[in-house]
């Protein structure tokens, strides 16, 4: 395995964290206050290739090596946690499935679309309102009717629904079977509820759908029928790196924020970052990220070499996702009351982090998935 980025990887990770301290990070505080999506930074990522990141280049994307995608959501992910999310959400969620399992046509139609953003980014819909660990459980029903497919039934939690150029959609069909259905935005019979009030990332648009006689032709089935299911577990797999990297930047920002309050902040006669019960913070956020970060790289290196990473990106989500709620906290702890004011990050991107051990798979589910695969090959 590589223990060092190569020079290609580092002047990506320059040129993408230039792009978000100008255009992502200053906006962060307002995208958040506002809850606005922020399209006057994400209507400049497509020509950077941050909209098509697994797309490849005959598809009009920019098709870089998993540990870059990995390095732009970190970079996302220190400048806005909101934005972070809805770029992980569009190429892990919404693109890899076409790029991965879709047919040449489906590609030809909606890659390029996607990797330019102009026609809005991309979602998939797995969750529902009574299922989402537990995606056996879903309810809504594909089924075929001459020459189209119909779907009913209710999505919960989708980012990136209302503006979504299209949503992939994780259907029952049959007794045992599950297909995946590209549904494009504007298609009658599909609606979306207005966005979901949430603790954080109230920049990055989630809501619930509703699927009513939703017919879309059958070459709108992404990969193979029955398969659905399977597919949306190799799906998930990049996206837990995906999370894990952006949890691995909020926590690089959270640090940051703390280290430099540290060295300007006095009390009892001295900055506080002299005082060693706040030191022991910053080196303990310091190795964690680092430990974190290396563990993103390399389930995203092996995904790279093709070679098996469940296990890895489940470990990598769970370890960078708990690590980041950690260094939050103490990043609010080296601010004392400060830490606790919206005038600060701190708070901002603790909300933020809060969502990362529980979406794509929750912390007990990574651990579930841990303990299979060493039970299984241990
Ligand atoms: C901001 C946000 C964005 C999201 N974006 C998307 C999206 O784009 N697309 C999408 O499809 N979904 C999305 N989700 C949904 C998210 O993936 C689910 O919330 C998550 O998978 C958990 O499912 P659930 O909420 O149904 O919880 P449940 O599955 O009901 O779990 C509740 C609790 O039970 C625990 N639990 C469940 N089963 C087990 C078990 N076997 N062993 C131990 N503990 C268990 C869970 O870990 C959790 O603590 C999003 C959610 C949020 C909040």
């Amino acid at each position: 395995m590589q223990f060092d980025l190569t020079s290609e990887q580092k002047m990506w990770q320059a040129a993408v964290h230039d792009f978000v301290a100008r255009e992502v990070k200053p906006l962060a505080r307002e995208v958040d206050e506002k809850g606005e999506f922020n399209w006057q930074a994400v209507r400049k990522m497509g020509p950077l290739g941050l909209l098509g990141l697994v797309i490849p280049e005959e598809f009009g994307g920019a098709g870089v090596d998993a540990v870059s995608a990995a390095i732009a959501i970190e970079e996302l992910g220190w400048g806005c946690g909101s934005t972070a999310l809805s770029i992980a959400a569009h190429n892990g969620l919404g693109t890899a499935p076409l790029v991965l399992f879709g047919s040449r046509a489906l590609k030809e139609r909606f890659l390029p679309l996607a990797a330019s953003g102009q026609k809005g980014l991309a979602a998939l819909a797995l969750t529902e309102p009574d299922a989402g660990s537990d995606l056996q459980g879903i309810r809504t029903r594909v089924e075929r009717d001459g020459a189209e497919w119909v779907l009913n039934g209710a999505k919960a939690w989708c980012t990136n629904a209302s503006i979504a150029a299209y949503i992939i959609v994780l259907c029952r069909s049959g007794e045992n079977g599950f297909n995946q259905v590209l549904v494009p935005a504007n298609t009658p019979g599909l609606s979306i509820a207005p966005p979901e009030k949430k603790m954080g990332l109230r920049g990055s648009p989630t809501h619930a759908l509703t699927l009513a006689n939703v017919r879309v032709p059958l070459d709108h089935l992404v990969g193979e029928a029955g398969q659905g299911l399977y597919q949306t577990l190799q799906v998930l797999d990049g996206g837990r790196v995906s999370i894990g990297a952006l949890a691995v930047g909020l926590a690089e920002a959270a640090f940051e924020a703390g280290l430099n309050y540290a060295r300007e902040r006095r009390a009892f006669g001295a900055p506080i970052a002299n005082h060693e019960a706040i030191q022991w913070m910053l080196a303990d956020a310091a190795t964690e990220i680092q430990a974190a970060r290396l563990m993103v790289y390399h389930a995203a290196w092996l995904k790279e070499q093709g070679r098996p990473y469940t296990r890895q990106a489940a470990m990598a989500k769970l370890f960078a996702t708990e690590m980041a709620e950690r260094v939050c906290r103490n990043a609010i702890q080296i601010h004392g009351g400060y830490g606790y004011s919206r005038e600060y990050p701190v708070e901002l991107i603790y909300r933020d982090a809060r969502l990362m051990t529980i979406g794509e798979g929750t912390s007990e589910v990574q651990r579930l998935v841990i303990a299979r695969s060493l039970i299984r090959e241990k």
